[in-house]
């Protein structure tokens, strides 16, 4: 029997960018799977970044994290959600890196002592790094997410990777384009010429797309999708419909209400198995029909630049309670509290309070007396990471009696430094190596039995991903504990710790962990710390 060959599908974005790119690629993800087909996404990103791990998330959003500690663009969330598979750095890619690695070959004379130019090489350690992450899996399709917006100057060697792979493997490959359609005003008709001027720049770097995803306020129309048929070269029935919701994950249900999956299997000439959707429209309707409410504040500090960007730097922690809350049959209400013009008060009309993670010293008194009047009032609190530390610091400070506790990110002159550097990062700050450096990714903890740590996870291990630098202090932990802290779980030679938390007879929910739950939490098998966090909070209320 011949190997069947890999089939790609590139999503493109045209007219601009911040239209769920990454989430409808994640959702044709989706759709092929539930067809019965092996898939895996990647992400390519623009920037001269290496990875994102140095960029502010005011700038592009949440640094995501992977298993094996690759600091990625927040839409390997959006994959690893949407295909409930966890995905490795073979998955992501930047300017910077590709460039990176044929710099480095060329060093190496890997390249036969020829002239090393940018077109082809550039596209081709394109092409060579998706076939290797789908190897890495067998996948049978895979979708590569091209990120900016086409006409711009930073894709053009991406694009020119799709050309030359069409080229060499027609029949194989297919380009979408998400395309936005403006609304000028409230009555006004949707208009295509933008997404015509896209595909004419499409055209311009070789390509042809396949399919277009029409993302705009409403629906389109009849007319609509026959003007963009005509003017950009496709059938009618290869323009989908890609209107505004109100959830994600209603999306892949959305695009089979216009056959995409079945228009897909037909251009690559794939067989068209069995639909099987069950679950995923089990999950989009539940979010669509519970009405009762739970209302969780997030005390963070990246407010930028409006509330697009803030939404965007906590992605993950938001998507997070969105599984737990709808899996418990709530509605989630989530709000914004910045760290900085806190009006503490406000905090008892929450049922939860989380203090997600971050760096510097800006806002951290904010969060701090936040996490004080959570303890003090009883409200279910969550620290993740940043907020775990200042969870400890707040407790070192108010009740271990250490009163100018502080972790030495923000004061290094402490008396008391809870939260500090281990032994390598000092090294690592030293020579400025900023980069790629913290302790990142999964790594084990082990659980205490009788904590609400261990009750929410009914697990004696776990492995959780981090991103960070400081830890609590060893010197501190015996004290914390004397004043009545608990560290439910930690490293498994007992020297970092993972959770603290109070006793359940001190506090019904007050748990921090040092590693970042929110990216593992996925909307068919929630986080089982947002789990519990969410249970408590409604049984208070
Ligand atoms: N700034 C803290 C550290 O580096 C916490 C990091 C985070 O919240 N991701 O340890």
């Amino acid at each position: 029997m011949s190997k069947k060959s890999l089939k790609y599908i590139f999503v493109a974005g045209g007219v601009m960018s911040g239209v769920g790119k990454g989430v409808a690629a994640a959702s044709i993800g989706k759709i092929l799977q539930a067809r019965g087909y092996e898939v895996t996404a990647l992400k390519i990103d623009p920037y001269v970044n290496v990875d994102a791990g140095t960029m502010n998330p005011t700038e592009h959003g949440e640094v995501f994290v992977l298993d094996d500690g690759t600091e990625c663009d927040q839409d390997m969330g959006n994959y690893e959600r949407f295909l409930g598979r966890d995905l490795t750095g073979a998955n992501y890619m930047t300017t910077g890196s590709v460039y990176l690695s044929v710099i480095q070959k060329e060093r190496n004379l890997e390249y036969d002592g020829k002239c090393v130019e940018v077109v082809p090489h550039i596209p081709l350690e394109v092409i060579e790094r998706i076939n290797r992450a789908a190897a890495k899996i067998r996948a049978e399709v895979v979708i590569v997410e091209i990120g900016g917006t086409v006409g711009e100057y930073q894709n053009i060697l991406f694009l020119e990777a799709v050309r030359m792979l069409k080229l060499k493997k027609p029949g194989d490959v297919l380009l979408a384009l998400v395309s936005y359609l403006p609304l000028l005003s409230k009555d006004g008709e949707l208009k295509t010429k933008p997404t015509q001027y896209a595909v004419r720049s499409l055209n311009a770097a070789g390509l042809q797309p396949d399919i277009i995803l029409a993302r705009a306020a409403a629906p389109i129309d009849k007319k609509r999708k026959d003007k963009i048929a005509f003017n950009c070269n496709v059938r009618e029935e290869d323009v989908i419909s890609a209107p505004d919701i109100e959830s994600i994950y209603e999306i892949p249900v959305n695009f089979e209400k216009d056959n995409l999956s079945g228009i897909i299997l037909e251009k690559l000439g794939l067989k068209s198995k069995k639909k099987d959707m069950r679950r995923w429209m089990r999950l989009a309707r539940s979010m669509r029909l519970s009405s009762r409410k739970i209302k969780i504040g997030i005390v963070g500090k990246y407010f930028g630049t409006g509330d697009f960007i803030l939404a965007d730097s906590y992605i993950s922690v938001i998507e997070a309670i969105k599984h737990a809350a709808y899996a418990a049959g709530r509605k989630p209400e989530i709000e914004w509290l910045n760290a900085e013009r806190l009006d503490i008060k406000k905090l008892k009309d929450y049922d939860g309070i989380i203090v997600p993670g971050g760096f510097g010293g800006r806002g951290v008194e904010g969060k701090i007396s936040a996490i004080r009047y959570c303890r003090e009032k009883k409200i279910p609190f969550l620290g993740l990471c940043y907020g775990m530390q200042l969870a400890v610091v707040e407790f070192a400070r108010n009740v271990a009696k250490f009163k100018r506790a502080h972790t030495t990110e923000v004061n290094p002159q402490t008396p008391h430094p809870v939260i500090d550097l281990i032994s390598d990062q000092k090294e690592i700050l030293d020579k400025k190596r900023y980069g790629g450096s913290m302790r990142l990714g999964a790594y084990p903890a082990v659980l205490q039995k009788g904590t609400i740590a261990y009750s929410a996870y009914r697990q004696h291990l776990i492995s959780e991903r981090h991103r960070h630098r400081y830890e609590v202090n060893p010197v501190y932990i015996k004290k914390l504990e004397k004043g009545g802290l608990i560290f439910s779980g930690f490293s498994p030679d007992k020297k970092l710790m993972e959770i603290a938390e109070l006793p359940k007879s001190v506090h019904p929910f007050f748990v921090g962990s040092q590693f970042h739950p929110e990216f593992k939490s996925r909307p068919l098998s929630p986080h089982s710390l947002f789990a519990e966090f969410v249970r408590v909070a409604i049984m208070r209320k």
